[in-house]
């Protein structure tokens, strides 16, 4: 799932900052969008098929595994996201990260929502694999989220908020869900829309 915004930190300073010290922002605001950019193209795009597809449980916790989780971790953050599939990589396995603001990150593999709260909260949501495309998308506010670690150890998390909210996405991609089959039918039509390939005139 995509982040929300963009924070940047900013040192507070007294004086005026040096020029040379905007310039070394700049470039470091620029190296990060690359760093963004190269992530993303390593992340299936809509309408790839693997988006569509069911991933299998994990039965093996052995070393690939272990690559797998790191590689997750890995581009989730150079794509300033909060959470990634394994299925948004070509891996059809029941394997996915989240990393929430103020919350460490965490890897769940064969993942079950054994309990979802009865409230439910609307809020628009982003997707790696869904470029520029923000829907709204009713979720519970509060889960239970149960399965294994990498190491095949058994996991419980109960989540709320923001957290409870990415689990739910991340967990859709485990099935082939999308944010756009679970948004309202006006913002499905608009975002698909914005999802056709536009003819290219040589
Ligand atoms: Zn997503």
């Amino acid at each position: 799932m995509a982040a929300h915004d963009h924070e940047h930190d900013h040192d507070e300073h007294e004086d005026e900052p040096e020029l040379d010290e905007e310039a070394a922002e700049r470039q470091r605001e620029s190296e990060r969008e690359f760093i963004r950019r190269q992530a993303l193209a390593q992340i299936r795009q809509y309408p790839d098929v693997a988006l569509r597809m069911h991933a299998r449980e994990v039965t093996e916790f052995d070393e690939f595994l272990i690559q797998l989780v790191e590689r997750l971790a890995e581009l989730m953050h150079d794509a300033q996201g909060v959470g990634l599939a394994a299925t948004q990589l070509g891996v059809l396995q029941r394997v996915f990260v989240f990393e929430p603001e103020d919350e460490p990150l965490r890897a769940l593999v064969n993942p079950r929502l054994t309990l979802e709260g009865s409230r439910k909260e609307t809020k628009e949501e982003g997707c790696l694999s869904l470029q520029d495309v923000r829907v709204p998308v009713e979720r519970a506010t509060k889960v239970v989220l149960e399965g294994k670690d990498p190491n095949g150890d058994d996991v419980r998390y109960e989540l709320e908020g923001l957290a409870a909210r990415v689990v739910q996405h991340e967990n859709d991609h485990l099935d082939g869900v999308l944010t756009i089959d679970r948004t309202d039918p006006e913002s499905r039509k608009q975002a698909l829309g914005a999802l056709r390939p536009q003819p290219t005139f040589v």
